[in-house]
This record gives structure tokens, sequence and C-alpha cells, in this order.
């Protein structure tokens, strides 16, 4: 029984495994910790715990909080080194304040810290998977941040929103619930009089992007819509309802659950664990650009033969995983390529018949097989 409405979140059968993210502005403000309301939150996780269902939590505020603490400026981000040393002070702190928590509701914590490379990399995605499901087997509560203090820019997510979303799948939940300080998705911005909250979007389109409006509006943390609403892609692809609420109030998943404030993301369909991951992937390591008559095989099922590539970028080796492209620069598909970059550049637009001269070696049935493809 899929996700049908926010109620759903709160509901044994349809939501077995809930991830629940807290922003960084609801967990620390000025003077610190927000201690009062996130006792109340983890008594809502307790009850939760209670009625049956396993529950994730994605903690940010680790940053937050360590500038406070060392008095950095710009909330700690106003350098790389300044965010990593920030999150090393904070996050010792929010891993204890959460077991704490957790523990006065008998309640075990179980800190991960993860970098995207742990949840890019198939081999380590599996790994997250298997701690996950052991530690929820055990009766534990994971909590997980990203690893700020080591992740530089180029291999993190940088976000909570969309490192929710990748936990959500590595840990097979149903559903993510994103606490933050909006209601929602508005259908403009909320700061415009008529602004609507939309209650349910069934997936995430040009128009729905259109409709955010950048970066956090708190400060305090990174995401802002844009980070939610990829986080929401990643979901619906996955086979996973995302909600957004506002986590301001007090007991604010019941708010979102029981009064129902708050957008559910619906999920669109459920590719299988392997191509979940790929449709998921966030950093690609090369392109493929195919022509009109390749796109449209591709929406048929199809594998993509060499025929239908007109360009091949970047630096990437046999299995490794790219973005397909069309001519419009519209993401069509993620695949793992049979061909290394070099190989490709060689095969483009050649076909099946001539491979084996052009490559002096027996040639692959297609360039991305579509077992290996994921259309998104
Ligand atoms: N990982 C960051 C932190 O703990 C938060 C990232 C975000 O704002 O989404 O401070």
């Amino acid at each position: 029984m899929p996700i049908a409405r926010l109620s759903d979140l709160a509901d044994k059968t349809a939501c077995p495994r809930l991830v629940v993210k807290v922003g960084s502005s609801l967990l620390v403000d000025r003077q610190g910790v927000r201690r009062n309301w996130l006792e109340g939150l983890v008594a809502e996780v307790a009850q939760a715990r209670q009625r049956g269902q396993d529950v994730i939590i994605v903690s940010s505020g680790a940053i937050a909080l360590g500038a406070a603490r060392l008095g950095l400026a710009k909330g700690g981000r106003g350098s790389l080194a300044d965010a990593q040393a920030a999150a090393a002070v904070g996050q010792i702190a929010l891993s204890g304040l959460w077991a704490d928590l957790l523990g006065a509701h008998g309640l075990t914590a179980a800190q991960l810290l993860l970098t995207l490379d742990d949840l890019e990399d198939r081999r380590r995605y599996l790994n997250a998977t298997a701690t996950l499901t052991r530690l929820l087997d055990a009766g534990a509560v994971p909590v997980i941040n990203e690893n700020d203090s080591v992740a530089t820019q180029e291999i993190r997510f940088g976000d909570n929103d969309r490192l929710a979303a990748r936990v959500a799948q590595a840990a097979q939940a149903s559903g993510v619930l994103l606490l933050s300080d909006v209601d929602g998705l508005f259908d403009r911005n909320p700061a415009q009089p008529g602004a609507r909250l939309l209650g349910e979007v069934r997936g995430v389109t040009a128009e729905i992007h259109a409709m955010a409006s950048g970066g956090s509006s708190s400060g305090m943390g990174s995401g802002g819509m844009t980070s939610k609403l990829q986080g929401a892609e990643i979901a619906e692809r996955a086979g996973i309802a995302l909600a957004i609420a506002s986590g301001l109030h007090d007991a604010p998943i019941a708010r979102a659950t029981q009064q129902g404030i708050g957008t559910l993301f619906l999920a669109r369909r459920k590719d299988g664990g392997r191509k979940a991951w790929l449709g998921g992937r966030l950093r690609l390591k090369g392109v493929l650009v195919v022509d009109a008559g390749a796109a449209r095989a591709l929406g048929n099922g199809s594998s993509l033969l060499a025929a239908g590539i007109t360009a091949v970028e970047g630096d990437f080796q046999r299995g490794d995983a790219v973005a397909i492209r069309g001519a419009e620069g519209q993401v069509l598909a993620h695949g793992l390529s049979e061909y290394g970059a070099h190989d490709c550049a060689l095969l483009v637009g050649r076909k099946s018949a001539d491979h084996a001269d052009i490559l002096g070696y027996a040639p692959r049935s297609a360039v991305v097989h579509r077992d290996q493809l994921v259309l998104l």
C-alpha cells in the first residue's frame, strides 16, 4: 500500500520505516541548542517506535552549533575550513544530545557520518545498507549527518535534504519527512500575497522547480527549497514518498500527519535496488549525448547503441556511471557504460557491424545495456 497522504507517514503498514530530517534552524538558535523543542520531537520519535515504525534521523546542525561555540562568523559557513572546524565541534555535542534524549525514552542512538561517496559507490552503498539494516533490526535509532569535518567541496552532499533521500533509499524506507522552517512548497514565493501551499505533488516537473525560490531562508542550513526538490526527485524514483513540513511548532510530526499541513511528494515508481541506486546517483563520471532517434528508443526500453551517440564527455572507465543526455541538454537516463570514454569516442555514430574493426576486439552488444540503464 503506497503512501497516499501525510497521515500515512505515521501508519506502520503504509510506512514501516521513516526517515526524519531535522534542519539546522530547528535545532540551533542564537542561544544554542533548542533543547525543549528537541525533547518534544524525540518524544514523537519514541511514539513512532511504539507504533512499530522504524525511525532513522538525519540531523543537521553540526556546523551551526559548532560555529556558535567557536564564535565563528557567518554561522561557520564563511569558508570550507570554518565549516569543517565548526562541524567537528558541533557534531560531538549533537551526537551526545541525541543519545541522551533518545536514551531517556529507552532508545539507543547510533551515529553514522557519511560522505557523498559512501552512497555513490555501489559497494560502499551496500555496506551502508547492511549497517543500517543491522542497526534497525537490533532496535537502535540511527542518527545520521554528513561527515562535514572531512568532506571537501568536490566530495560533499552539502545539504542534508538529498542525503536524507539517499539514506532512505539505502535503508529501504517508505517515507521521508523533511522538517524545515517552511510549511512546504508554495506555488510562488510564500512572502507574496495569495501564495498557496501545495498539499500534494505528483512528479517534480519543470513547473514545480520554477516554484522553488532558492537557498535556505534562515541562513543556518544550506539547503533551501532547491535541494528539497532534488531530494524529492531521488525519492520519487526510488518508490519513496517525501514530505516537507514545518518543524517550527511543537509536535511537528503530529502537525504534519494529523493536521495534514505540509507538501507530500508521491512516489512515482519503484525501480529495483541497483536501478534505484543508479537513478539517485548525484555525480556521474561522464556524459553520452544522443540523437532524437536514440532518445526515442531509450524511452521504449531499448539499450543505447553507438549509432545514436553524437558526443562523449568526461573521462570514465568501463563500468562507470554516466549520464545520457538529449540534444537539448536534458538528462534522459543514467547508465553504466560498457566502454571507457576513449573507446566510446571511437564508436560515436558508428554501426555495430563496424565495431570489431574499430576496436580490434569483440564488441559488446550495446554501449549501455538496458539492464544497466535507468530512465529519469
Ligand atoms: N551537515 C550540515 C550540518 O550538520 C547541514 C547541511 C544542511 O544544512 O542541509 O550542519
